[in-house]
């Protein structure tokens, strides 16, 4: 069986979720995670945000708008006064149900149950529309089957037992449409897997039935300016280890958070991420393969900050390195690239908040340097260290530009380069002709 997610902005208007409902009706069984309408969830943290403010007003003005938004969409999805009325009132009530909560204390718990309402409300909608148009779909109600534990980690065990229960009250179904996000905790309250969770429930869902794939519908329209500056765009990535994907997540890339693929990369289920505006085209498969003497991808990013510590108390020396860590540790501050000698560390930041603390306190240990607006570029690939030919290539296409740091050998699948900021384009642009076009 197949497990399929589809984000907020593919159900995002009737229309949207007309075309879901049209892209799932194969006749293959399958299980769907939905999100909420999009721009819904971020309407309940206001809402929450006004209640927290102790301000039912301002709360009750924009849960007004929202239903009568909700309204319209009811209006536009269905074609029988049957199904618009069902929806209508299920709707009403979770809408009055929201509103109870202006009247008293508002706490973490009552926020839960808010944010909520958005994936109870999709589902409800798109299950009650399939079921408008004849097809044998059954809702999985998520607040079942999905649990944390005291730790708030998804309880793999509970899940599997609850959710294959709940799939058993329907063996003949064709679509099982479920909701993303959501879950109780380990002291059956309402909670959720966190911002953009969604993924992790499809996630834990196939690992949990042992899918055969995981597929992800995404508006890939709506993510250009997060995507990673992958060079060669005539040819997308069509496959990538789920390690590849990782070190692509750190590049703004609207690849999957590398946590929540973690249930299917352990189960060994491949993910594949699919664009709801071309749902023809075959996406990108993220797996536990890997394409042999393959090169990817290449990405930057950009407000990179450089630091080098030197010195000569760090020669023959232990527990240099620790000293200078524990330093960006206590400010909270992570460490992306690292290059050592034996007399000195480089390292780069991203967030430069408590820069300026973080260069006194170094100074204490040594020679201390900073680079602003540098820009790391990445390539990821089969770069296996056994592996020959790749690096020179790399540093072949590097050739003109001036590099500040190289990481090679911290996974099988990276080598990184720190540049400057203005290096970017033509840096990326060698590298793509070197690594793929083999100018
Ligand atoms: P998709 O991932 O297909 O865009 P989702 O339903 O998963 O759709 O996400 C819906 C929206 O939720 C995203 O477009 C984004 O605006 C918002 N979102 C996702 N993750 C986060 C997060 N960590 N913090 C705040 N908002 C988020
Ligand atoms: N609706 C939730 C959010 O906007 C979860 C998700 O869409 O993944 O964060
Ligand atoms: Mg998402």
């Amino acid at each position: 069986m197949k497990v399929l997610k589809f984000g907020g902005t593919s159900v995002g208007s009737a229309q949207r979720m007309k075309e879901v409902a049209k892209l799932i009706t194969d006749g293959e069984q399958k299980i769907v995670v939905l999100s909420a309408m999009s721009g819904t969830t971020n309407t309940l943290v206001e809402i929450s945000d006004y209640l927290y403010k102790k301000n039912p007003e301002g709360a009750n003005e924009i849960i007004n708008k929202l239903e009568a938004k909700y309204k319209q969409h009811v209006d536009e999805l269905y074609s029988t006064d049957e199904y618009k009325q069902k929806t209508q009132e299920f709707i009403k009530a979770q809408f009055d149900y929201i509103r109870s909560y202006t009247k008293d204390i508002f706490t973490l718990f009552e926020e839960k149950v808010i944010l909520a309402q958005g994936e109870l409300i999709s589902t409800n909608m798109v299950t009650n529309y399939l079921q408008e148009q004849g097809v044998n779909a059954v809702l999985l109600p998520a607040l079942e089957y999905m649990r944390t534990d005291k730790n708030s980690e998804p309880d793999p065990i509970y899940i599997k037992e609850k959710l294959a229960a709940q799939l058993e009250m329907h063996p003949g179904a064709e679509i099982y449409i479920t909701q993303g996000f959501i879950c109780r905790n380990a002291y059956g309250e309402i909670d959720n897997l966190q911002r953009g969770g969604s993924d992790y429930t499809a996630s834990l869902i196939g690992a949990a039935v042992n899918a055969s794939e995981i597929q992800i519908w995404t508006d890939i329209d709506g993510m250009h300016d997060n995507d990673p500056r992958i060079v060669d765009k005539t040819t997308p990535v069509r496959q990538l280890h789920f390690e590849e994907a990782a070190e692509l997540a750190y590049f703004g890339a609207k690849i999957l958070h590398p946590t929540c693929v973690q249930p299917a990369k352990y189960a060994n289920i491949p993910v594949r991420l699919l664009n709801t505006m071309e749902p023809t085209a075959p996406g990108t498969l993220i797996s536990n393969d890997t394409e042999k003497g393959k090169i990817k991808a290449v990405a930057a990013k950009d407000n990179i900050t450089a630091i080098k510590i030197k010195s000569g108390r760090m020669l023959l020396a232990y527990g240099f390195l620790r000293k200078v860590f524990e330093i960006f540790e206590s400010y909270q501050t992570s460490i992306d690239m690292i290059c050592t000698s034996e007399v000195g560390v480089s390292v780069s930041i991203d967030n430069t908040k408590h820069l300026n603390e973080i260069l006194d306190d170094l100074k204490k240990y040594g020679t201390v340097t900073v680079d602003h607006d540098m820009c790391i570029i990445c390539v990821v690939g089969d770069l296996e260290w056994e592996n020959v030919g790749f690096e020179a290539k790399a540093l072949d296409a590097m050739r003109d530009i001036p590099v500040r740091m190289i990481s090679f050998g911290g996974s099988n699948y990276n080598i990184s380069f720190l540049i400057r900021k203005e290096d970017k384009n033509k840096a990326l642009q060698s590298l793509s002709d070197h690594l793929f076009n083999n100018k």
